[in-house]
């Protein structure tokens, strides 16, 4: 089972990698601030309950994170592996994962930190588009879909998130790189940590990645345009 944990700051660059690396690792992505924007659409308890928090730029308590977390490990599609974005966010939520595969005789195999400077992020969130289909990113300037308004994968609309808003994206930062620290530590002690450079373009960082994994030995090397 390959378990790979896609970390760093909101705004690095995590989604936009996600899909990438899930092509070249033949397993699902699960994406939990994903899975929290389909509960709030579908206005299930948990999605009344998460939506407090993400509209104020604060993290999900832990219990019901992990609950949403390990409900979704659980299905069919996720036994052979999945690319995790945006989960674990704490070092509670990394130790009940460590838990949950130690449970199925299974471990995380590599956590890849996509290192990028606050202020790079800042300026990456304020021009960020995602589609209401699956939440495909798109940047205004860095990243266009290739019709305005539009998802290049699964042609739905694209819409501007209500936590994108400057005044959440800071109170996102301030309460949510330190948790981040935490998670980067778990993950370098346990001899699992690998970290690229964010500050490149995404074709680069996605080369990056991959070179990190291959030499990692989870990926086999391949003819850099068979990559995408
Ligand atoms: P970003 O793309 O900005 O990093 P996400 O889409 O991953 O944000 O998450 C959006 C929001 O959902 C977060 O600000 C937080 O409120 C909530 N969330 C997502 N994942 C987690 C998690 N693992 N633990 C707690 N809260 C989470
Ligand atoms: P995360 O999932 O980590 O919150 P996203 O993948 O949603 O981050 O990226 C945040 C924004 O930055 C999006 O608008 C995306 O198109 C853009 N972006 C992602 N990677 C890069 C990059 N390497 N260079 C410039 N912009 C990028």
């Amino acid at each position: 089972m390959k378990v790979v944990i896609l970390l760093g700051a909101p705004g690095a660059g995590k989604g936009t990698q996600a899909p990438l690396l899930a092509n070249r690792l033949g397993v699902p992505i699960v994406a939990t601030g994903d899975l929290f924007r389909s509960a709030v659409r579908d206005g299930t308890p948990l999605g009344l309950e998460a939506r407090r928090y993400m509209d104020a730029g604060q993290l999900v308590p832990d219990d019901i994170t992990v609950r949403l977390l390990l409900d979704r490990l659980g299905r069919a599609d996720a036994h052979g592996g999945v690319v995790l974005d945006g989960f674990p966010r704490t070092a509670v939520q990394a130790a009940a994962l460590d838990e949950a595969l130690a449970e199925r005789g299974e471990r995380v195999s590599a956590a890849v930190l996509i290192d990028v400077p606050e202020d790079e992020v800042m300026r990456r969130m304020s021009g960020r588009w995602i589609c209401r289909a699956a939440g495909h990113p798109y940047h205004a300037v860095f990243s266009p879909p290739h019709t305005p308004g539009v998802c290049d994968i699964d042609g739905s609309e694209l819409y501007q998130r209500a936590d994108d808003e400057p005044d959440t994206v800071r109170a996102r930062m301030a309460q949510q790189l330190g948790a981040l620290a935490d998670v980067i530590a778990h993950y370098r002690t346990a001899g699992v940590l690998l970290s690229v450079d964010g500050l490149q373009g995404i074709d680069d960082v996605a080369a990056a990645i991959d070179a990190a994994l291959v030499e990692a030995g989870l990926a086999d090397a391949v003819e850099s345009e068979d990559v995408r």
